[in-house]
């Protein structure tokens, strides 16, 4: 049945086929929507209306046209997300409906959220422009008073969405092909290969697509697009392909793999999306290639293993060799260097490959130490080859230098930050030793204290032997004197159980060796009275006074068994300070000239004592990286040597 209101608008025939043609001419769709509306407010009187467009591709709705006729107010263009709930337009387009609203405000009768057009419009209708079966747009129109519109007057606003949805499509092809078209030259050189799909055949390529492909546009038009797609994906794209001509849901951005000429894959991010081309459907792609940024992606997970492992390893030799796995397997370089610079000199710690190069190389052209200084990398030519050189901090100020070399150097940024990651490691591996130093010296000072007490209470214990057989006064000042050493250790002994790591950790400063085996005497002086010293030489190395205590139980033990005269010798050696300490006391057999300085083994078990002083004696030498052991002495004795490295 034909509405009276439709065959009105046929009475009219001439001025009907003047508004179509005359919409035919419209550029936009805003002004084609205000035709619709001027066309239709000869027939029905509304006080607002509305016109949008859909963008299945983004989902979303675009209101080109709204306007409150009374008022005289248009509305801004907007695109909003295609939702049925959120606007009753929304909802028109989902359902594929035809909606009309008596009245707004009975709220049971909204599917959807009323916009307000100004203000709120009681009576409202909503029709689908219909394109090949597929929504493309809304017309609506709305009135003030409730129960303005009658059913004629839905059928003529569905008469005129469904005669102007053509050219709606028309016009949204052509904007789609101007955007093409207009912008030739531009999609001509832009930095995305551009190409459009008919019958899956490539009918229009870009100049950026015969650099993707690395074929000329020749040999690319006409093709089957699959034939550029890698094997693996295309069973995909084919999928997303005939679903987007078919016009159902296919993702409108993906990345994918295709073939270049040479065979080799590149990886490109897609946008797709369906148009008309040449009155038949087809599809619009554009391609960026993203093969260095995925290649970049793989890196990063590669480099992320190795920051796991690295995080794991607690042995700086062992960070070395996972750095320079890594940056061999990832990077498929062969050559890696480690070294460190010191006085112009590279010193070759670690190196895969870097056969031609000696262990240590003066650094002449001072090209490693302004690496350094600068704190910057260096890139440059070597021997026929290129390479790149980073400088790693291992510990606060102190910096080696990381090397690698090859025909090509990639990635030198990612190469950096995995030297930053070494660096990071090696530093971590550093405090964690120094933290287990501590924790040594903690232990070590609390052995220490035990081993004075132990020392002083033989002293009064001594005394007061002595005490037994005849009373003496000044037995009794040198037990008090004892007993007051002994506050003291107690006092120190309570202050290592509360003080913290850190603290404990003494400081490395400069020593003098001779100055501070004086002081070791004076305290063993206490003690053994006609002790004689004789120091020959000196030195100045970095320590800590802790070495006090070393030097003190090698003199007390000397006199101890027996000694009368102790002769000291420093001596200043390439790299290293040597410390003879030789005694004529009761001598120590062979045998057991390693044996003494293990906890609690005492030769003489005659003479008090626990057996701790050379074992403390050891740690303090080891703890500045040095050794001690001892020599015979001749006629009679022992000789304690101690070396200790200068730097
Ligand atoms: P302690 O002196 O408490 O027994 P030490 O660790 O200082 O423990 O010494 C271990 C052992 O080495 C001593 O018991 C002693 O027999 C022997 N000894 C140490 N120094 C000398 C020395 N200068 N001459 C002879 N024997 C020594």
């Amino acid at each position: 049945m034909v509405s009276s209101l439709i065959e009105k608008v046929f009475e009219d025939k001439e001025g009907f086929s003047e508004f179509i043609c005359s919409l035919t001419q419209e550029e936009h769709e805003e002004s084609i929507f205000r035709k619709i509306q001027n066309f239709l407010l000869k027939f029905i009187k509304f006080d607002a209306f509305l016109g949008a467009v859909v963008n299945w591709d983004m989902e979303w709705i675009t209101f080109e046209y709204i306007v409150n006729i009374s008022k005289n107010i248009i509305y801004e263009r907007e695109s909003i997300p295609l939702n049925e709930k959120d606007t009753l337009s929304g909802w028109v387009v989902k359902n594929r409906k035809s909606l009309y609203i008596e009245d707004t405000k009975k709220k049971k009768e909204l599917p959807a959220n009323l916009r307000l057009v100004g203000e709120p419009m009681r009576s409202w209708i909503g029709v689908p422009m219909f394109f090949k079966d597929q929504v493309i747009g809304i017309i609506s129109i709305q009135a003030l008073k409730p129960g303005t519109f009658s059913m004629e007057d839905l059928s003529l606003v569905r008469f005129i969405a469904d005669t102007t949805a053509p050219i709606f499509n028309v016009k949204i092809v052509e904007n789609e092909l101007r955007l093409v078209k207009q912008k030739d030259e531009m999609i001509e050189n832009a930095l995305s290969s551009i190409g459009i799909i008919q019958d899956k055949k490539l009918v229009y390529v870009n100049k950026q697509t015969e650099e993707f492909t690395g074929l000329k546009k020749n040999e690319i038009i006409g093709k089957n697009f699959l034939e550029f797609v890698h094997p693996d994906d295309r069973e995909l794209l084919l999928k997303y392909h005939i679903k987007r001509v078919q016009g159902a849901y296919a993702p409108k951005e993906y990345i994918a793999r295709f073939i270049n000429k040479n065979g080799e894959t590149r990886w490109g991010m897609v946008r797709a999306k369906k148009i008309m081309w040449n009155g038949k459907v087809a599809i619009l792609f554009t391609i960026i290639d993203v093969s260095t940024l995925k290649r970049y992606a793989d890196y990063l997970r590669d480099m992320e293993k190795y920051f796991t492992k690295l995080g794991s390893v607690k042995d700086e030799n062992e960070v070395y060799e996972v750095f320079m796995d890594s940056i061999q397997q990832i990077f498929d370089i062969s050559e890696v260097l480690i070294g460190v610079v010191k006085n112009d000199i590279l010193k070759v710690i670690k190196r895969r490959g870097y056969s031609d190069i000696p262990a240590e190389i003066v650094d002449d052209s001072g090209e490693f130490e302004m690496v350094i200084s600068k704190k910057t990398p260096r890139y440059r030519e070597y021997n026929g080859k290129v390479e790149y050189i980073v400088p790693v901090e291992v510990e606060e100020g102190i910096w080696n230098i990381v090397a690698v070399r090859g025909n090509h150097i990639p990635h030198r940024e990612l190469i950096r930050v995995m030297a930053d990651y070494l660096s990071r490691n090696i530093k971590r591996i550093h405090l964690y030793r120094k933290l287990e130093e501590s924790r040594n010296i903690q232990r070590l000072m609390i052995h220490m204290v035990t081993h004075d007490l132990q020392n002083i209470l033989s002293v009064i214990s001594g005394y007061a032997e002595l005490l037994k057989e005849r009373y003496i006064g000044e037995y009794v000042e040198e037990i008090e004197k004892a007993l007051k050493k002994s506050e003291e250790i107690i006092a120190r002994a309570r202050l290592f159980s509360r003080l913290d790591i850190d603290r404990i950790d003494e400081k490395i400063e400069e020593i003098d060796v001779r100055e501070l085996i004086e002081r070791a005497y004076d305290d063993v002086k206490a003690s053994h009275k006609n002790s004689v010293i004789k120091i020959h030489g000196n030195a100045k190395i970095k320590g800590r006074c802790l070495l006090r205590n070393a030097f003190y139980n090698i003199l007390h033990n000397a006199y101890k068994y027996g000694a009368t005269e102790v002769n000291v010798k420093i001596e200043n050696l390439v790299g290293r300070v040597m410390i003879k300490f030789a005694d004529n006391a009761s001598g120590i057999p062979k045998n057991m000239r390693d044996e003494i300085f293990k906890k609690y083994v005492r030769i003489d078990t005659e003479s008090s004592g626990m057996g701790l002083g050379l074992w403390i004696t050891k740690k303090i030498v080891e703890l500045h990286h040095g050794k001690i052991w001892v020599e015979e002495n001749k006629p009679k004795g022992s000789v304690f040597v101690i070396e200790i490295p200068t730097s």
